[in-house]
Formats: C-alpha cells, structure tokens, sequence
C-alpha cells in the first residue's frame, strides 16, 4: 500500500485496488473509506508509520456499499474501535444483512466490471461491530464540521462529505480519475447514470478546491469548476472508463 501525502492534514491510502483517505484534526484522526478486504492491517500500519496509533482514528466514514470502500472497515474497527458510519440506504449492505444491487452495466462497462470482480479478494467483508446511520445533512464532528452530502446514482446510498473549513470534498465513486491518463470523469458501475450526474451537479455548487475521488489521482485545486464540467456530461457516455 501506498502512503501519499495530498495536503499538511490529508493522506490518500492506495492499495493494490481501491484506496482510502486519512484526514488529521488536532489529536485524532478520520478514515474516508476503508479499502477491500485485507486492508484494516495496512491502514492501521499506515497510521502508525504516521506517528499516531489506530486508537486515534475515531471514525471510518464510508462514502457507499461497494467492497472495494467497505472491506477493510469491519477489520479496522475491530483493531481500533473506531466508529464505522454509512448512509442508512447503503448501511443493510455494509451490515452484510444481504448482498447488495448489482449495477446497472452499460454493454461498454461488462468487461471492466468482469476484471473488478476478478481483482478484489473473495468476501464478504467481516461487517463492523456497528454501524451508525447518516442522512443528508449531518454533521460530523471532524475537519472543522464535516457535512454528509446524499448524491445517489452511483448506489442510492451514495454519500460525499464536505469540510466547508477547507475547501475539501470526498466524492467517492460519483466521480474517479481516469487510469490512462488521471482525467475526472463520471463515475461508472452504476445504479443510475443521469442520477450521478445530477449528484455531480449539485457537487460543483459547493465551491470545493479539492476533491477526493474514489478511484484514481484527487484535484489539488479548481475543484469545483472540474466537476461542474463534468456535470454537463451526456447522460449516455461514450467516454472513458475509470473502475468500480
Ligand atoms: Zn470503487
Ligand atoms: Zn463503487
């Protein structure tokens, strides 16, 4: 896994498939997903290796169900008992109460859903000791107050959280970096495409410098104005695949 150093207070967590990102507030820590299954080892080396211990890390905020997001957060929880948060749509998901819908593939995205399957190790995740439930409009209690943003389309219990304090937002799979050459794109794998974007759209209103995407290199600065260009994709894509 890979350490990246992104801003003074932020780190982005990238393993072999998917990747995390850790946020510092004087004296604790926040995780923003938690990787595949396998990763809550890693994580809590990372955070070691950054001076701090997992105790520090008090919460893990997943942005939606997918495993690449959620398999390492039963895992972490259990080695620092950290509070796991999802959307109350995605949370019967993360519980492992039942498997969560398979996206809604476009014929172009088949082969890339085939290869993100084959690439994340077998599951199911090991589900958090708890799960605490956000809706639109919370509040949390990290980065100068974090706000949860629901922007369904990806799954219908996609989150994106944004500290308004620092400019920062965590858009998860509602957008992603390209691997070929790191464009922003929309996000792909998903429940509803015109849905994502009207999500995209009402991401490019907040204003954010940064955005950290669920798959691929964030936007260190201009955010919002890359998002609103996104935002006015057409809602049928002919464009560049990204991952799950
Ligand atoms: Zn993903
Ligand atoms: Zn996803």
């Amino acid at each position: 896994m890979d350490v990246i150093e992104l801003l003074p207070r932020l780190h982005l967590l990238r393993f072999p498939v998917g990747q995390a990102y850790l946020w510092r507030d004087d004296g604790e820590l926040t995780l923003i997903d938690a990787g595949p299954i396998g990763a809550g080892r890693p994580i809590a080396d990372a955070v070691t290796a950054l001076g701090h211990t997992p105790r520090d890390v008090r919460r893990v905020v997943l942005t939606h169900f997918h495993e690449d997001h959620v398999g390492g957060a039963g895992e972490f929880a259990a080695l620092s008992g950290a509070e796991v948060l999802a959307h109350r749509l995605d949370a019967p998901f993360v519980r492992g109460e039942r498997p969560g819908p398979e996206p809604r593939t476009e014929e172009w995205e088949r082969p890339l859903h085939a290869a993100a399957l084959r690439q994340l190790p077998p599951g199911p995740p090991l589900p958090p000791p708890s799960l605490t439930e956000l809706s639109d409009g919370d509040v949390l209690g990290f980065g100068g107050g974090a706000r949860v943003l629901h922007i369904p389309g990806h799954t219908d219990g996609s989150i994106a959280v944004f500290l308004p304090a620092h400019g920062v937002l965590f858009t998860g799979d509602t957008v992603a970096a390209a691997p070929a050459d790191g464009t922003p794109v929309p996000g792909v794998l998903n429940l509803d495409r015109a849905l994502l974007l009207a999500s995209i759209r009402r991401l490019a209103e907040l204003g954010a410098e940064v955005a950290c995407f669920g798959h691929g290199d964030p936007v260190l600065s201009g955010a919002s104005a890359v998002l609103r260009s996104l935002g006015a994709a057409p809602d049928q894509p002919t464009g560049t695949p990204a991952s799950r």
